[in-house]
């Protein structure tokens, strides 16, 4: 159905090893035990309800912001909220409204399912409180260090339902934030994976470093249809898979990788416009976060123009990712 294309895989390495990301804006490295416990508590719920972010924009401290960025800047204003399981575990719809806008009006925030963020904050809250004592530093603690394995990271994780996901997406974002920021130091840093989103998914698509050999997924992921959780699970998979080899090669982190990958889906090959590389050129960069999170001296076309398949074929340039409804990502 889908199968990774190691030759492109090698030539899309190539291009990324000439880059550097840089460190990640948002990363804050406490200094206490307590502003470490803060952190902790902060990324498991910020990340929990980190899935559709598309609606949220607006200005915060100054700067325009959107989807993943409006989220941390936004909630980050809340740090003591946000902080707290006792907190969480009563926050109000009106109140989420309120800290994801610009001004503290709920009637501005652009937040979307609301319900769904509710429910996934106070199950993150009610977990915690049972059973970590309100801090998940203490499923670090417990874990031993471990993503994987019995009472590992992941295996509690996944007693809540925002982390349930097969294929570990929140999981993985937040260990990998922890992780970086010396939070939660991974004991197997090995088992660090990209976060796999419908950035990863489309950007992986267009380059080719996979292959649909299915006429109907091919068909499917052109027009945008719908797809079964299966078939959405068995892209990701080969996705994943295919950015493990993309990373053995480049030689680049899973976490630089991951940064990489996300920023580009957003910036050149963003779901709204045709991909800028081609005969196209930019029409964003006032906005592009790409160029301010990797060192590209960018001259108006995405840095994998030539390389990537979709820059120079139609067939790989129509590509979306799969179709879905989900919590996951
Ligand atoms: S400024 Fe360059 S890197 Fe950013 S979106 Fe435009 S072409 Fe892509
Ligand atoms: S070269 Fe074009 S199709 Fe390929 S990743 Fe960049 S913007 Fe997307």
């Amino acid at each position: 159905m889908i199968e990774i294309n190691e030759l492109q895989c090698k030539a899309i390495a190539e291009r990324l090893r000439g880059q550097t990301v840089r460190a990640d804006e948002f990363l804050f490295v406490p200094a206490t035990v307590e502003d470490a416990q803060a952190e902790a508590n902060y990324w498991i719920f910020a990340v929990a309800i980190c899935q559709h972010t598309k609606s949220l924009e607006g200005v915060i401290d100054g700067r325009w912001r959107r989807g993943w960025d409006y989220l941390i800047s936004a909630s980050r204003r809340a740090l003591n909220e946000f902080a707290s399981a006792q907190a969480m575990s009563q926050i109000s719809a009106d109140r989420l409204r309120a800290i994801l806008s610009d001004d503290f009006d709920p009637v501005h925030s652009t937040v979307d399912r609301v319900e769904e963020r509710l429910g996934q904050l106070h199950d993150v809250a009610r977990v915690l409180l049972d059973q970590y004592a309100g801090q998940a530093m203490n499923i670090y603690c417990r874990a031993g260090g471990h993503m994987r394995g019995k009472d590992g990271i992941f295996e509690r994780l996944a007693r809540i339902a925002a982390y349930t996901d097969p294929l570990d997406k929140k999981a993985q974002l937040l260990v990998g934030q922890l992780d970086a920021a010396g939070v939660w130091p991974l004991e197997d840093p090995q088992n660090l994976k990209v976060c796999m989103d419908y950035h990863a998914m489309r950007v992986a698509l267009r380059t080719g470093i996979v292959e649909v050999t299915d006429p109907g997924l091919l068909l499917a992921l052109k027009q945008k249809a719908l797809v079964s959780d299966e078939i959405n699970h068995t892209v990701r998979r080969a996705v994943s898979d295919a950015c493990d080899r993309v990373i053995a090669h480049s030689g680049v982190s899973v976490f630089e990788f991951d940064k990489w990958i996300w920023h580009l889906g957003r910036s050149c090959c963003f779901y709204d416009h045709e991909p800028i590389c081609g005969p196209r050129t930019c029409h964003k960069m006032d906005i592009c976060t790409y160029i301010k999170a990797v060192d590209y001296t960018c001259l108006g076309k995405c840095s994998l123009d030539g390389a990537c398949k979709g820059s120079r074929d139609d067939v790989y340039k129509a590509f979306w990712e799969t179709n879905v409804y989900t919590d996951f990502y």
